[in-house]
């Protein structure tokens, strides 16, 4: 379908895709190497792919990225990228001394045919993996799925070459944290902090992605998981995985590998899902849950009650990737909010049926999933019938900009502004944040289209 501008009618589109809600593989792959300690992540594939995903992650998290490129050229995509990928693995070692370097595949390496698990083990057949360091490797061809897949596939990576099962059992569970920012991974870690429960967070990419100002560069910051603690997530107790789509690769490997049974829960946005983890981790730790963390449930629940008035029976588009979305539209539910429209770039056939059943009290719901959901069939929605609010990236500021519709940044990419690798959107205080940037551009819409009633929120 395409849209005519000049009716608003849609037109029968087929095969185009246009503004993919999604970004590519790599992309995923190098932010879950990332949130890893001393790891580089190296990309198998020409200077240009490389320097996109870096760019994007810089773009996003205001912050250095570092990472490494085979950077193929004509040469090397034609007869192959061994050469380049082994004597990238020998300067990396000599130059940037990581204690691992995470190889992830790019369009053009996966279309030629190279395969990464022959070069990382002739690589180490010829002596150019020192003593004690590691070369880890992760397929992600960007002509499937979707950043969300790319992450996936490298935390898969991490736990099958690392985690090792021994006989003394830890008193620790895994929690494979998702696709989510910095602030959301210190957020998980302060609630399993509260809850007494011994941890280990794969991927972390707090205090790597959000590090202070301090005068001095450090190319591998203090965060992220450290090697021994993948390793020791094979004598875990059990594992939780947030997000179907980003986690449950990885939590199914650790049960094949090493027998550590998994659970895999929503991401906790909002109060219902922010509940089931709370529940989950309580079970599963033994633990009871303390009164703080109660008390931050009643404040989410007090200030939902207060401003119920203001949410009521608003339209919402979102669109992004099926971890968030899922949670999100419940949550959306539970304020009384109506989304009517959800799109995400990132295949997967649990999409609709998770979506069919949290949107039964929205008949007019209209959602979509996989290569064909797109910034322009979301516009095309709107266009048709319009909505109060858009949550998502910042690839939406265009629908905002042309239909004057208030518009709450969420997601990856967000570009345009800052917040989100500092501020948490998990958990309840996570859900207050995600209410106070609802309610404040429900009001800047509202001061702009009657300036004569009060600004006061009333109550
Ligand atoms: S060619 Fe493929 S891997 Fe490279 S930037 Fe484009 S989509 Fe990503």
């Amino acid at each position: 379908m395409l849209l005519n501008h000049t009716t608003s009618k849609v037109v029968e589109r087929k095969a185009l895709t246009v503004n993919p809600a999604k970004t590519c593989q790599p992309i995923g792959a190098m932010y879950a190497s990332l949130g890893v300690h001393g790891c580089l992540p190296h990309s198998h594939g020409s200077q240009g792919c490389c320097s996109y995903h870096r760019s994007t992650l810089t773009r996003h998290y205001k912050e250095p990225v570092m990472a490494a490129t085979s950077s193929f050229t004509e040469g090397s995509s034609v007869f192959g990228g061994q050469a380049n990928l082994l004597q990238a693995v020998t300067n990396i070692f000599s130059v940037y001394e990581p204690d691992v370097i995470a190889v992830h595949s790019t369009c053009l390496s996966e279309t030629i045919g190279d395969d990464l698990g022959q070069i990382v083990s002739k690589a180490l057949a010829d002596g150019k993996i020192p003593e004690g360091k590691h070369v880890i490797q992760a397929s992600t061809p960007s002509y499937v799925g979707s950043h969300v897949t790319g992450f996936a596939n490298m935390l898969e990576a991490f736990v099958k070459y690392f985690a090792q099962k021994t006989d003394q059992l830890k008193n620790q569970i895994n929690i494979l944290s998702g696709w989510v920012e910095p602030s959301d991974m210190r957020e998980l870690k302060r609630i399993l902090k509260l809850m007494k429960i011994k941890n280990v967070l794969l991927p972390d990419t707090s205090d790597v992605l959000d590090t202070p100002m301090t005068g001095k560069f450090e190319m591998y910051p203090k965060g992220g998981t450290t090697v021994p603690e993948i390793v020791s997530m094979g004598d875990s107790l059990h594992s939780i995985g947030l997000g179907e789509w980003a986690t449950e690769k990885a939590a199914i490997n650790l049960d094949n590998k090493c027998k550590v049974k998994f659970t895999i829960e929503d991401l906790p946005i909002g109060l219902q899902a922010t509940d089931r983890f709370i529940h989950t981790l309580s079970k599963i730790g033994s633990v009871s849950v303390p009164v703080s963390i109660n008390d931050e449930r009643g404040r989410l629940v007090d200030v939902i009650t207060d401003m119920h008035q203001y949410f009521y029976g608003k339209r919402v588009a979102l669109w992004g990737d099926p971890d968030q979305l899922i949670p999100l539209a419940e949550f959306l539910i539970d304020l009384d909010m109506k989304p009517v429209y959800i799109v995400s770039g990132t295949p997967g056939k649990n999409f609709n049926k998770r979506m069919e059943k949290i949107l039964e009290s929205v008949p007019e719901a209209k959602y979509k999933n996989g290569a064909n959901a797109d910034m322009l069939l979301m516009h095309q929605w709107i266009k048709e019938n319009p909505v109060d609010l858009l949550i998502g990236n910042t690839y939406g500021k265009y629908i905002s900009r042309d239909e004057n519709i208030p518009f709450v940044r969420m997601g990856f990419p967000i570009v345009d502004r800052i917040g989100h690798s500092y501020f948490s959107t998990l958990g309840y205080v996570g859900g207050l944040r995600i209410l106070e940037k609802i309610l404040s551009v429900l009001m800047d819409k509202k001061d702009a289209t009657c300036p004569e009633e009060s600004f006061e929120l009333v109550m």
